[in-house]
């Protein structure tokens, strides 16, 4: 049996939090499948093509495709249902925006159980792997949901596995790493195959050894020469964001203003990769693993649910929630988001749901600790932040480095005053963005009135082009006819 190398980060990260981890409630229950007997499915609130009959009677079988987005991934139906009913309500986003929800009733438990899709050849072209994920409906599950796809570009080189699932109580990546590992190593040589990829990382805290032992009983005969490593990372929040985790482990700052695949770096977590191998064989995503966890929840758990699955099901098989006013968030305890009553069920993306005691927030005004800034992975000053958005100077806020913001909540926990800094930096940002999209919007707008400006004068100048090649057409005419007339006369 071949070991892969396997090495311990030296590097630190900036701030960042140790903080009891959490994950010993659902670390090792024993994973459980769900299904429940209803689908909350929401519509995208952006342009979309349906793709099955949704009248209310009509049956949809496990796998046929739902809809397909603007971004052209498809929405596979995860069950065989009957649609009940199209309803008003809120998206499951941080920034919640209505949405229309499809209400579904299971009328078988299982997935699909063939492939819905041809399987790929064994020498993958990368315009076919890339087709078979958008058919598949393969987004980023550990991210912004964005298709995975879309990463598969330029002179790619480094595949980086983010199995560093740094948040406190999350266990759900864990979960698929030991769960999955062969399709994890399957996705992991088909990637490095179709994109010639020269190197793979993966990555992983030191807590879970579960995990590593699992990936690595496990590897594939086909990747035994390739420059496959393991790298271990001290457990810390949030080791597991992005740049920090490519910095961690390979030593590269790769900056705010780009993305790790400008750089040849495709990074992929563990449950997108297990996704991707389905995808291969066939099959759409229509499950994935989620931790329902957190003090309030009674039987702490780790689930294999279907997508849309509805959150109070979720709570409800986890034992519900223990006696008292509870907090539900989407996501962990630093970076989640309190769920919307309106919600429909889970999405690709929901990875936790994590219930705690409602504590009133009593805050007060800021001591100037500078605990903070301490906490900061990326060396901002919160409390500057902070201090500039209360008075409304986004512009100064940006000067001072807000788009560099994580938002992972890591000052919001170290905070005495309890400020509420992060949700003040989302708010910040969210502004920013919608004052940027106006910008451009006006910026078409002013190029759209000078394109047509450009072309009336064009058009005026033609038509007097136009007008005056005429008028020397009749002048010249009219002088052969003066001409004519004066040779008769003579
Ligand atoms: S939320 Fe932003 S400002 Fe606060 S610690 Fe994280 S990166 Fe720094
Ligand atoms: S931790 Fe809170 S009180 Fe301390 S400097 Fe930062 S914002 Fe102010």
């Amino acid at each position: 049996m071949t070991k892969y190398a396997t090495t311990l980060s030296t590097r630190r990260l900036p701030g960042g939090l140790s903080a009891p981890d959490g994950k010993g409630l659902t670390a090792q229950v024993p994973l459980r499948p769900l299904t429940p007997e209803t689908l909350r499915i929401a519509l995208p609130t952006e342009r979309y093509m349906p793709l099955a009959a949704w009248s209310i009677g009509s049956i949809i079988k496990a796998g046929a495709p739902l809809f397909m987005t603007a971004q052209g991934v498809i929405q596979a139906c995860p069950r065989t249902v009957q649609v009940t009913q199209l309803v008003d309500g809120m998206t499951l986003s941080s920034i919640p925006e209505r949405c229309q929800i499809l209400q579904l009733t299971v009328l078988e438990p299982s997935p699909p159980t063939q492939p819905c899709l041809a399987p790929l050849s064994s020498r993958p072209d990368p315009a076919d792997l890339q087709k078979r994920a958008a058919e598949a409906g393969l987004v980023g599950l550990g991210g912004a949901g964005f298709p995975a796809h879309q990463k598969w570009s330029g002179e790619l080189h480094t595949l980086v596995v983010n199995g560093a699932e740094c948040e406190p109580f999350l266990t759900a990546d864990e979960r698929v790493m030991r769960e999955r590992a062969p399709a994890i190593w399957h996705a992991i040589d088909v990637l490095m195959r179709a994109y010639s990829l020269t190197k793979c990382v993966i990555v992983l805290e030191d807590n879970t050894p579960d995990a590593l032992a699992a990936l690595q009983t496990t590897h594939p005969e086909a990747l035994q020469d390739r420059d496959v490593s393991f790298t271990i990372l001290e457990s810390r929040y949030p080791s597991g964001a992005e740049r920090q985790l490519i910095w961690l482990a390979l030593g590269l700052e790769i900056p705010t203003t780009a993305r790790p695949v400008e750089y040849g770096i495709l990074v992929h977590n563990p449950g997108t990769l297990a996704a991707l191998a389905d995808a291969i064989d066939g099959y759409p995503l229509t499950d994935r693993i989620v931790t329902v966890t957190g003090p309030s929840i009674i039987s702490p758990g780790v689930f294999r649910a279907p997508i849309g699955t509805p959150i109070n099901a979720l709570i409800a098989a986890a034992g519900g929630l223990q006696p008292g006013d509870h907090q539900v968030r989407h996501g962990g305890p630093y970076m989640g988001w309190e769920i919307p009553e309106e919600a429909p069920g889970m999405h690709a993306m929901t990875h936790c749901l994590y219930a705690a005691p409602a504590i009133a927030r009593t805050t007060s005004p800021c001591i100037r600790c500078g605990l903070c800034a301490e906490a900061c992975p990326v060396q901002l000053q919160p409390q500057q932040l902070f201090a500039a958005l209360s008075h409304g100077q986004l512009d100064h806020a940006m000067h001072e480095g807000l788009a560099h913001c994580l938002r992972c909540g890591a000052c919001d926990q170290v905070c005495p005053s309890a400020l509420p800094l992060t949700d003040q930096f989302q708010t910040g940002l969210t502004r920013q963005r919608a004052l940027s999209d106006e910008a451009k919007r006006a910026d078409r707008a002013r190029e759209r009135f000078n394109a047509r400006a450009r072309r009336l004068e064009r058009q005026a100048a033609e038509a007097e082009t136009r007008r005056h090649t005429r008028r020397q057409q009749s002048e010249s005419a009219l002088e052969r006819i003066r001409a004519a007339r004066a040779k008769e006369s003579i």
